[in-house]
């Protein structure tokens, strides 16, 4: 029997998802219907300006008709149930054990929430379907879906998108991930949310170490630590080298200094998000030296392998740079001879040229002579000089 042929079972029906989103690990649960975003026309201006920098995705024709209209995704879309799930606050392991581990973004602190959230997305619309009775026509998407997802939850009544561009819970900060499922199903939506309670309050603004907080709301990514350093494949440039500090994928200054996150942020998150021991600060010399091999079975099934082996290392050069610490030397030597990717190679030498010492600029004039790549050249060069300028 069908639960959808009087008002107040629909009503049973909304409440019955409400309630198996929440037994299933989601903290945050809403419903809306498919509108057209309030923020289309800053996301289209900052395509429009490239402040999306290499994500080419999010600029296609494809991706802004999609976006534009949430009802495109699926035909017949009724309703779209919206969905967060708390991840471990970064005060919970604010700081590294010594100055030569680096930093990870607390997201990414356990398994590839992807797959955590999907499979629950999915649980959630097979028990839809058992207790209509009926098909059930659906897409779950986290993250990755030609969305623009944090309108869609503001829409749902979850929170406003605060100056640091986060979605904002007024009950539980914005240390969570969203998830998002479309169906072909009518359910009542929840109120949207309207009021804008970063009020005048700059924080996450002055916090950013490369100022790439825009006054509309947006990103320059081109600058952002977590595009930087997760997202962008090349080269990190030099100029913005030195802000990265010890953030070797992602970062979460704007968060953390929220005082939302402050106030409301719980230490714990969802035990499915739970942190994997050494994940949260890995030791930079160490994992400099990880072959593909290694890489891939400690990373595998977590969000580390979105920056790839060439990306993570480059990263970790770029921090030990900044680290200025001769203890790494033999380390980013070995490294400077021996790995394969000329990426980590020209950051490893940037690396070798910040801390400067006289057993640094050897190797440095030593790997003058082996290198062949053009970039790493230059990279080797520029370092020798900084060396000996510095
Ligand atoms: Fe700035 Fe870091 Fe926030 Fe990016 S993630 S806006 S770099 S504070
Ligand atoms: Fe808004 Fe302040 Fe939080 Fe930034 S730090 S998002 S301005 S409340």
């Amino acid at each position: 029997m069908a639960f959808l042929l009087y008002l107040p079972q629909k009503m049973n029906l909304k409440e019955l998802i409400r309630q198996l989103a929440h037994e299933v690990g989601f903290e945050l649960v809403g419903f809306t219907h498919p509108s057209p975003p309030p923020h289309l026309e800053t996301y289209l201006n900052w395509v429009a300006q490239g402040r999306h920098a290499g994500m080419a995705y999010l600029a296609t024709s494809r991706a802004q008709e999609l976006r534009a209209d949430p009802a495109r995704i699926l035909p017949g879309v009724q309703s779209i149930l919206v969905v967060g799930m708390r991840y471990f606050n970064p005060a919970r392991h604010s700081t590294p054990p010594t100055p030569l581990h680096g930093k990870v973004a607390a997201y990414a602190w356990g398994k590839d929430y992807h797959e955590i959230i999907l499979e629950r997305l999915e649980q959630i619309a097979h028990r839809i379907k058992t207790l209509n009775g009926a098909p059930l026509t659906y897409r779950a998407y986290t993250d990755t879906g030609p969305i623009l997802e944090r309108d869609i939850t503001m829409q749902a009544g979850l929170g406003w998108i605060g100056k640091n561009t986060c979605l904002i819970s007024p009950r539980h900060g914005s240390y969570f991930l969203l998830g998002v499922l479309f169906v072909d199903l009518k359910i009542d939506p929840d109120p949207p949310f309207t009021t804008d309670q970063c009020g005048k309050c700059r924080r996450c603004i002055e916090a950013c170490p490369t100022h790439c907080i825009l006054p509309d709301r947006t990103i320059d990514s081109s600058r952002c630590i977590s595009y930087l350093t997760i997202e962008n494949k090349g080269s990190i440039p030099a100029d913005l080298r030195p802000a990265l500090g010890n953030q070797v994928f992602g970062c979460d200054i704007c968060q953390q200094v929220c005082p939302w996150n402050l106030c409301f942020g719980k230490l714990d998150g969802s035990p499915h998000l739970a942190p994997h021991p050494e994940q949260p600060f890995p030791h930079l010399p160490t994992e400099l030296l990880l072959t593909p091999q290694q890489f891939k079975e400690k990373y595998q099934a977590t969000p580390l392998l979105r920056s790839k082996r060439r990306g993570f290392l480059r990263n970790l050069a770029v921090a030990l740079g900044n680290t200025r610490d001769p203890q790494s030397i033999p380390a980013l030597l070995t490294c400077l001879n021996h790995e394969e990717e000329p990426l980590v190679r020209a950051h490893v030498a940037w690396a070798l040229g910040q801390i400067g010492t006289p057993l640094a600029l050897k190797g440095l004039h030593e790997a003058l002579q082996q290198e062949r790549d053009p970039a790493v050249l230059d990279e080797i060069r520029a370092a020798i000089q900084s060396a000996q300028s510095g």
